[in-house]
């Protein structure tokens, strides 16, 4: 293995407990259940730790979080707040490739305040049909265009006040939709656009083009929430928000990368769960060689000698973790994969040399498990389970047994594979299909707008406790044999959980 010994001077600096490099040397295989860290020296208030981070080479983020490319998690409504606060979401690929360009280029052409996929019907639509949106979404106040969908030339616009009173709930719009409206033009700005509404006093706003087709909309009630984002992870050339996606590895995926950079993509992810192959370098070559502003993370892979083949073809950023999803079965039916602590450790200790960050994906269920994984070498952690049951998450909540949850599935379950994967899993010809993930349920988890902020605010306690002041500076305490780690025994886990309580109930934000 490569030798990091410039980097760990001394052997444990820390007065108690292991060194990383002491820990991870036993031999055996750890997740980050299996240990704990010692808390350090506290000088500083936990609102002044940075958690500024690189997920790529050149791409850094104010919050180390990202979200899984997976089609129960991430798509534009999901990588546009993740982005806002400051992190990234990698979009799905199991689609239509138009599909995944429109995602990136939502998130691309988004405006704080503008809405830019608003609910829109037509003519001939009924008004029992905004009644069925008014109570799936709480909102009302839709615009009526000439096809029913945005981009089509705007028509109308039926709100409460044209509904209200009438019995015969399957009047079609037409009769009932004020044509005379008040719209903005394409390119006005949010302060602008704020005055008309102001003016006006009307509860929304339309945003059209020349043509008079429907490009955006303004809501007077998003106005008043609108919150200003100084955390918002942004690119370097006209300030829009990052787009990140994956793509997999097939000679398709070249057609499918192109549509995505016309879109603006900033980051692609080669999705595999072994990236070690012929088939992810020759990829990564093809990326560098002719896209030069694109940032690859290459992966997925859990040893050092899989993250020397990566880097030697070229990546910008590694994505770690073989079998250690919530809804993965892979190292059931594959017999491969690496428990993710050491997982992490192996491969950050190999790449930091090379000042290439580590993503540390999957097996997240707490923060302690995000601090943890920072603290093991990782720049950033992605999550699919953490996210999967916000608003934020594509799919609609169901109720089972009075809870409120989500789906969430494994690409790699028969469900996805069903849906648009299953090309990937097969080589041609190949009949059988064997699945690497399962089909289940989150429970509701909120708004990310909420959560995503409880999650940064509990890392910061954590690296407070730590006593370091930064990701950067955890970094360099691990490398330094600086941070104390301590193997945990059952009994150990169980009395860190709460136990001895007749009942308790655990709440998020
Ligand atoms: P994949 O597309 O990388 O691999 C599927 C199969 O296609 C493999 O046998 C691979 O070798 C082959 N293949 C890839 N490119 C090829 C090419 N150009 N020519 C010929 N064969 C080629 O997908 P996957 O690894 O099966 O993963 C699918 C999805 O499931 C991804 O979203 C992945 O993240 C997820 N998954 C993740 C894990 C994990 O532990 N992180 C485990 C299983 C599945
Ligand atoms: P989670 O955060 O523990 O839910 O794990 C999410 C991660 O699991 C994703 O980012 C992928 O790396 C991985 N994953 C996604 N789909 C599958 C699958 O079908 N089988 C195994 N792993 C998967």
């Amino acid at each position: 293995m490569h030798s990091t010994d410039s980097h760990i001077e001394s052997e444990c600096q820390t007065l108690d407990g292991m060194s990383a490099r002491q820990f991870f040397e036993q031999g055996t295989g750890y997740t980050y259940d299996d240990f704990i860290l010692l808390p350090g020296h506290i000088d500083f208030s936990a609102d002044e730790v940075s958690l500024e981070t690189q997920i790529t080479r050149r791409i850094k983020l104010k919050t180390p979080l990202v979200s899984s490319p997976m089609d129960t998690v991430t798509e534009a409504d999901m990588a546009i707040n993740m982005a806002l606060q400051g992190g990234i979401g990698i979009i799905h690929y199991n689609n239509a490739i138009e599909e995944q360009q429109d995602e990136v280029s939502k998130v691309k052409r988004f405006k704080n305040g503008f809405i830019n996929s608003p609910l829109t019907l037509k003519p001939s639509n009924t008004i029992r049909d905004i009644d069925k949106i008014k109570e799936k979404f709480n909102f009302s106040g839709v615009p009526i265009t000439e096809t029913g969908a945005m981009g089509s030339k705007l028509l109308g616009m039926v709100t409460n006040r044209d509904i209200d009173f009438i019995q015969d709930r399957d009047l079609p719009l037409s009769e009932v939709m004020t044509r005379e409206l008040i719209v903005a033009k394409e390119g006005c700005t949010l302060e602008e656009a704020n005055q008309i509404l102001k003016e006006s006093k009307k509860g929304k706003l339309p945003i059209v083009n020349e043509k008079y087709e429907i490009v955006a909309l303004i809501s007077r009630n998003d106005l008043k929430k609108n919150r200003d984002f100084p955390l918002a992870s942004k690119d370097n050339v006209d300030k829009r928000l990052l787009a990140g996606a994956a793509i997999g590895t097939r000679p398709e995926d070249k057609e499918r990368l192109a549509a995505l950079v016309e879109a603006g993509l900033d980051l692609v992810v080669l999705d595999s769960s072994q990236g070690d192959s012929i088939y992810q370098i020759k990829m990564i070559e093809y990326i560098k060689s002719n896209y030069d502003h694109l940032e690859v993370i290459g992966g997925n892979i859990v040893t050092a000698n899989q993250a020397r083949n990566l880097i030697q073809a070229g990546v910008d950023g590694l994505r770690i973790g073989m079998g250690v999803g919530s809804i993965c079965t892979t190292q059931e039916v594959m017999a491969c994969g690496r428990p993710q602590a050491t997982a992490v450790y192996k491969t950050a200790l190999y790449a930091q040399e090379y000042g290439v960050p580590i993503v540390a994906d999957g097996g997240i269920s707490t923060i302690g498990h995000i601090i943890k994984a920072l603290s093991l070498g990782a720049s950033t952690v992605m999550m699919g389970s953490m996210l999967a049951g916000t608003e934020e998450a594509p799919g609609e909540y169901f109720y089972q047994d009075g809870i409120r949850l989500k789906k969430y599935r494994g690409m790699g379950s028969l469900e996805a594979m069903k849906k648009g994967s299953a090309k990937r899993y097969f080589s041609e010809g190949d009949k059988i299909r064997v699945a690497q993930g399962v089909s289940g349920a989150v429970v509701d988890k909120g708004s990310i707008q909420r959560f995503l902020p409880y999650l940064v605010q509990g890392i910061k306690h954590g690296l407070q406790d730590l006593g370091s002041r930064s990701v950067k500076d955890l970094h360099h305490r691990l490398y330094a044999g600086q941070l104390g780690f301590e193997m945990r025994t059952h009994a150990a886990q169980v009395e860190g959980g709460v136990h001895n309580l007749h009942s308790y109930e655990k709440t998020f934000v």
